[in-house]
């Protein structure tokens, strides 16, 4: 299963990963933090392995573990 990491540091909470993501909001979830937003990982066992929330993220704040992948990249 792939293991979704999100720098909270780069993070600004737009939750454009949650939008994108085919599995969305089960793997997303935005929270607020001392009142700034951020984005958590929920359940990383929905993802997919499509990558297209690393590549939508305008902070490069996600990174996923694929050496265990749960479908074909
Ligand atoms: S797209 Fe990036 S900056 Fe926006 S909520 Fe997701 S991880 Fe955070
Ligand atoms: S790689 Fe695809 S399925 Fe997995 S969290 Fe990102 S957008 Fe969602």
């Amino acid at each position: 299963m792939p293991h979704i990491t999100i720098d909270q540091e780069k993070c600004v909470g737009v939750g454009k990963c949650a939008r994108v993501c085919p599995k969305g909001e089960r793997i997303y979830g935005v929270i607020k933090v001392k009142g700034q937003r951020k984005c958590v990982v929920k359940d990383s066992s929905f993802c997919l392995g499509c990558t297209t929330c690393i590549g939508s993220c305008p902070k490069g704040a996600i990174e996923i573990d694929f050496s265990a992948p749960k479908t074909r990249r």
